[in-house]
């Protein structure tokens, strides 16, 4: 019975040190930004800039303000994503964007610490917290 609680806690940290310390969170200019993406129910804010070369993405940066769960997200969204080809990069948002929903079971050797995020469904107010990133990668990608 140790072991669900382990993990939550194991969870909380990799939450927490992602909101700590934000992956490719950076100060973008006006005209960097390619798609600016809210979540007004709580505050939630991303503006966030994509660089696709072949087919890869090579830097994928944002700057956002928030909740502690939805900062975490977005910097384990680029983490994710960065270094990734496009298909595939989409391939792993439409499927933790579905598993967010629960429409889908998240694909959880794709993901790697994404996992942590899943938690979250349980909440309902925070899945649009969660997702938004998500949903402005999406758009950049596209
Ligand atoms: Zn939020």
């Amino acid at each position: 019975m140790t072991e669900p609680i382990a993990l939550d806690e194991l969870y909380q940290e990799i939450i927490l040190d992602h909101f700590k310390h934000p992956r490719h969170f950076t100060k973008l200019a006006d005209d960097e930004v390619m798609i600016e993406e809210e979540n007004p129910t709580c505050g939630d804010l991303i503006r966030l800039t994509a660089r696709v070369e072949g087919g890869v993405i090579k830097e994928l940066k944002y700057e956002a303000k928030g909740c502690a769960i939805s900062m975490a997200s977005a910097s384990m969204m680029a983490d994710a994503l960065v270094g990734k080809p496009v298909a595939e990069a989409k391939a792993v948002i439409d499927n933790f964007v579905a598993s967010m929903k629960g429409e889908q079971e998240l694909d959880v050797d794709r993901a790697g610490d994404l996992v942590a995020l899943e938690g979250a469904k349980r909440y309902p107010l925070r899945i649009k917290c969660v997702t938004m990133s998500w949903h402005a990668a999406e758009k950049a990608l596209t």
